[in-house]
Parts: C-alpha cells; sequence; structure tokens
C-alpha cells in the first residue's frame, strides 16, 4: 500500500457462510476493534458517539442493535460513552428504541435541553463570522462519528461530514447560517420580476420549492426541493427575473465542510473515529422524520481514521451499486437514469448541482483527509466461505441464556 493512502475497513452485508462467524454484526464488531486500537482512549474519557436519531415516522436509522455493541466496545476501553445528538432527536429517540437500557448509555441533547449550551467558532464565510456549535460536544474527549449513510435534499449525500456539519450545531446555526448559506447570493430581481411572474414562477415549479413573500416582494427557492428542472427559468427568459447560481449550491456543501471542520479541530485528531453504514439507503435524509423505500441495496457498514477517505469510499460503494431503479419515488420526475453519463446515483436523483463528492472535495481542501483511500476488507465472502464451520451447539436442555 502507498503510505499516503488511508485506510478504510469494509464489511460486508454478504456473507460467505450462514453461521454468526461470517455474519455482517461480526464485522462491524471487527471493524469497530480496529480503529478502537488506533484511537488512544484512556480511562474515564467522555466518548461522544454523534449519532442522527431521527424524527417522527422515520424508522430507517442505525439500528439500535450496532449502537449497544459498539457502546459496549467502547466500555471496555474504560471510556464513558454517550450518544449525542439534537435536543428534539434526543427526546423522542424512545420512539426508535434508543433508550439509555437499549443503548447501554446516557442520551444527551447536543448544546443542552434547551439548544442555548453552545460555544461560537469563527468562520469568515459568506459575511457570516461564527457558528454556534454544540457544547456537549465540545466537551468530549474522543468523537465517534457514527452515520447512516443515504441521501440527502440539499446536498445530495449526508454522511459522516452531515452528522457533524449540521448535527454538531444549535438548532438557529443549522438553519439560518448553514442553510441560508444558499440564499446569500441573490437570485431574484424585485424591479425585474412583478408579483404576478412570481406567483406564476411559483405555480410552475413541479416540486413546490419557489415561494413567493408578499410582503418583501421577494420569491424564495427552498435548495433542498428544487431538483434543477430548470422549468422557471424557461418561463423567465424573456423576463430575466430569475437566476438560479450552481454557486449557492456549492456554497452549502462548502459551508458544511468548514462547519464539519470546525468541528474536528476541537479534538486532537488522534481520538476521533469514522464509522458509516450502507444499509436502507434512502433518498432522503433521516432529518425529515418519513418512512422511505431503499434506492441502493443495502451494501455494508465502513470505518475509518480519515473524514475524507471513508467519505469517498461510501460514495464510490454505493456508485458502483446503482440506484434500485423501481423504487425511485415517483413525484420525482426529472432523473437522469442516461447510463452513458457518468453520474452519480444521488445526482441523478437530485439534479445536475447537487454533486454528492462537492463537500468531500472542500473537506479535503482544508486539509482534514485524503480521498486516496485503500479498501480493507472486512471477513469477505470468500475469506468466510473457506474457514471451517464452528460446531454449533443448540439449546436442547437447559437455557443457557448467552
Ligand atoms: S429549477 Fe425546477 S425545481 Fe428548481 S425552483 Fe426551478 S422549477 Fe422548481
Amino acid at each position: 500500500m502507498s503510505s499516503n493512502k488511508s485506510k478504510v475497513y469494509f464489511g460486508s452485508i454478504q456473507h460467505g457462510k450462514v453461521w454468526p462467524f461470517a455474519s455482517f454484526p461480526v464485522k462491524v464488531d471487527k471493524i469497530t476493534e480496529i480503529l478502537m486500537e488506533q484511537t488512544p482512549i484512556e480511562e474515564k474519557d467522555k466518548v461522544a458517539i454523534k449519532m442522527h436519531l431521527g424524527f417522527n415516522d422515520g424508522y430507517q436509522t442505525i439500528p439500535v442493535f450496532f449502537v449497544r455493541r459498539i457502546v459496549e466496545a467502547v466500555k471496555r476501553t474504560g471510556g464513558y460513552p454517550f450518544i449525542t445528538d439534537n435536543p428534539t432527536a434526543v427526546y423522542n429517540a424512545v420512539k426508535r428504541g434508543y433508550t439509555q437500557e437499549t443503548c447501554g448509555c446516557p442520551i444527551i441533547p447536543i448544546a443542552g435541553v434547551k439548544d442555548g449550551y453552545t460555544t461560537p467558532v469563527k468562520i469568515n464565510f459568506k459575511g457570516f463570522d461564527t457558528l454556534d456549535l454544540g457544547g456537549v460536544l465540545k466537551d468530549a474527549d474522543v468523537l465517534i462519528d457514527l452515520s447512516h449513510a443515504k441521501g440527502h435534499g440539499a446536498c445530495g449525500y449526508g454522511g459522516a461530514i452531515k452528522n457533524l456539519a449540521l448535527g454538531g450545531y444549535s438548532g438557529p446555526t443549522r438553519w439560518v447560517k448553514i442553510h441560508g448559506v444558499s440564499h446569500i447570493d441573490k437570485y431574484w430581481d424585485s424591479v425585474k420580476g412583478s408579483p404576478e411572474h412570481a406567483r406564476k414562477l411559483v405555480e410552475a415549479c413541479p416540486y413546490g420549492a419557489l415561494r413567493y413573500d408578499e410582503e418583501k416582494e421577494n420569491l424564495i427557492r427552498n435548495y433542498h426541493d428544487c431538483h434543477q428542472c430548470f422549468t422557471c427559468l424557461e418561463i423567465d427568459q424573456d423576463i430575466g427575473a430569475l437566476k438560479l447560481p450552481r454557486e449557492s449550491y456549492t456554497a452549502f456543501q462548502e459551508m458544511m465542510a468548514i462547519s464539519s471542520s470546525k468541528v474536528l479541530e476541537t479534538f486532537d485528531s488522534s481520538k476521533v473515529f469514522y464509522l458509516n453504514f450502507l444499509l436502507n439507503i434512502t433518498t432522503y435524509c433521516d432529518c425529515l422524520g418519513t418512512a422511505q423505500p431503499s434506492i441502493v441495496n443495502d451494501i455494508g457498514i465502513v470505518g475509518s481514521k480519515d473524514i475524507v477517505a471513508i467519505e469517498t469510499a461510501t460514495l464510490d460503494l454505493i456508485k458502483k451499486e446503482g440506484l434500485i431503479e423501481k423504487n425511485i419515488p415517483p413525484f420525482l420526475k426529472h432523473v437522469n437514469l442516461d447510463p452513458n453519463e457518468d453520474l452519480h446515483p444521488f445526482t441523478r436523483l437530485h439534479g445536475p448541482y447537487k454533486d454528492p463528492y462537492e463537500s468531500v472535495r472542500f473537506v479535503e481542501k482544508l486539509g482534514k483527509g485524503t480521498s486516496r483511500y485503500e479498501l480493507v476488507e472486512i471477513l469477505s465472502p470468500e475469506e468466510t466461505a473457506n474457514m471451517k464451520t464452528p460446531e454449533k451447539a443448540f439449546e436442547r436442555g437447559e437455557p443457557t441464556f448467552m
């Protein structure tokens, strides 16, 4: 292996034998163990496990079954694990089966119960000078960024970067500053565009992504819902009041790179690792709180010490797997399925301006890792197929409780 490549450990959902020794949970345990060995967790270290615990009717977050195994692995090192996310997700986590009893550790709101326990971090981007980082996250000694890999409306993909970039901050920072950055460059000219013209554009958008603020005479685009079908631009072409700048989409990705990097800068880099679960890969993020069909087959788990490497490997594995076309939601009318275009499945779903690799490239530019990686498969189906099957003892007598 070339020394400038980062290792990404991969455990496939596929198994070479039917028995537990070859199964996916064992691979999760082994990858967690390998990363723990590379992470100096000292006795009594406070270990933050940053998750997205989901909302409302969403149930496709990381199963508590795996979370508990990771928590127990941390406890074996002598560290004190706790799970953290935004206050509302923490309060309702029980609905998805996450409790102190099931997970094996406390679940603590990232910025306190009123979302006000924060610490400002300095940035200098598009007129924003600070972001309010969750104080509970900052208080931790070790960070395990435990993420569910899936699509995301605003940027195509949500994984390890997004889990910190948005989930590491208070609600106002998340919504007003990080999401709000897409609105900094003006895209509506109220002198050229009359309210009547604006209303026509609102009506024409097939995704309901446009809204007209009558009072402020401003047309507002919801970048999350926009699939860059360009219908609005076609209608506006003789008037020229509306723009659809790619930079507005990119600004969000760059802001996520900055905000996730700021989270990482609060930790000793040796005390951080990443696990991405590539299961239940849906079109949209868990933030939507809704059940969705998987649009990519289950792939497995990847783990790494390098955020850029793990995100690149995750996206590459998803690209290789491809879309389950019959599961594409019927309301998405502009999905590009042209096999002659080399597009990532998330770009096909969310539109040409939502390149899922964009935030990863920005994080790499900020020096937080490398996109050059070596994929190290743990207990591959080929390997386990050739392994001797241990003798299986079924419970025929007294229950073993094992
Ligand atoms: S590009 Fe399409 S989806 Fe986006 S705002 Fe315009 S009409 Fe709506």
